[in-house]
């Protein structure tokens, strides 16, 4: 096993490739993301009859709370640029297509969408949050131009469980199969690919949680997102969970969960999310996690004392 050794030495504090230390290393200082909510729609929602798409979303789709209820794109950049000057002396940024799914549209109005937005600051990266069945060859043409203005671009793609049968039993209307023509694709592009999973989805405990980070990790992945599933009030299953039939992994358990998910994926993977934000006015449970400062802590401190790190059981370093 040929394990790259010179990631330890080098820095020795880092059990995981975080993002925050992933974009350190790059810019050699902090950057911000802004989320834009550009006023996509979601395919699957469009397609259902009563407008209701996987279980657990809800009907905001992933939009950033701090939006507030602005749909001007120029005001919700030039808003959070603002409060993150002032706040954090901020200056350098990276765009993010977040709310529903960035990639609903003919490709000239993305481009006309995409460019608008690009053109209210300068941007570094351009991130584009979507769904595996709606990218095709245009779409990725049109991500990976965005190189040659000297953005980095990634896609956050949602895959949620590498199980075809809970992918089902949670809506997504869309397979495994689809997530991986999708990640080929935009491989196929050059484009940087962030994957979504979401531990304790129903029907799923270790076992299954375990098969779809092994099924993601086989592809060496670029990124990856960890949730923890949350109720919202909002969502089809808080009626689910109201009738008792879903329980929720403690802290505890979701901490073990993603040690055990990082030491499956490769070292250069980058951890860009270990928990599920929502705002707590719409939250149904868990009520009493750990904030995610301490969630982070908590990983870190576990870690240390198994004496295990990121990668520290991903098969492919093997050779021969
Ligand atoms: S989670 Fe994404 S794909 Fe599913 S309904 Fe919500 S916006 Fe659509």
């Amino acid at each position: 096993m040929s394990i790259n050794t010179e990631w330890f030495t080098t820095f020795p504090r880092h059990t995981f490739n975080s993002y925050s230390y992933y974009l350190k290393s790059l810019y050699k200082q902090r950057v911000y993301r802004i989320s834009v909510d550009a006023g996509f729609t979601c395919p699957h929602r469009e397609r259902s009859i009563n407008n209701s798409g996987c279980l657990y979303c809800s009907d905001h789709g992933s939009r950033a709370p701090y939006l507030g209820s602005e749909t001007d794109i120029r005001s919700q950049i030039d808003g959070t640029i603002l409060f993150l000057k002032k706040r954090y002396n901020a200056h350098v940024y990276i765009l993010f297509f977040q709310a529903y799914s960035n990639t609903n549209a003919p490709p000239e109005k993305l481009k006309s969408i995409y460019d608008f937005a690009l053109d209210c600051a300068p941007f570094k990266e351009l991130i584009v949050s979507t769904r595996p069945d709606c990218i095709d060859e245009e779409k990725a043409k049109l991500l990976t131009s965005y190189k040659d203005r000297g953005l980095k671009v990634w896609v956050e793609l949602g895959l949620q469980s590498a199980s075809d049968d809970t992918l089902i039993r949670i809506n997504r209307k869309h397979t495994v199969k689809d997530y991986l023509n999708a990640y080929a694709l935009l491989k196929k592009y050059g484009i940087s690919i962030t994957t979504h999973l979401i531990f304790g989805l129903p029907g799923e405990g270790e076992e299954e949680i375990m098969k779809s980070v092994e099924f993601v990790a086989d592809l060496n992945p670029d990124g990856i997102k960890i949730h923890n599933l949350h109720i919202r009030k909002s969502s089809p299953l808080f009626k689910t969970y109201l009738n008792g039939e879903i329980v929720l992994p403690s802290a505890e358990r979701h901490r073990d969960y993603v040690i055990s998910a990082l030491e499956y994926l490769p070292q250069e993977t980058v951890i860009m999310r270990l928990t599920c934000d929502t705002p707590r006015d719409d939250l149904a449970s868990p009520l009493s996690f750990w904030n995610k400062s301490r969630f982070y802590e908590e990983v870190r401190k576990e870690m240390e004392k198994r004496n295990t790190w990121q990668g520290k059981k991903y098969t492919g370093y093997i050779s021969g």
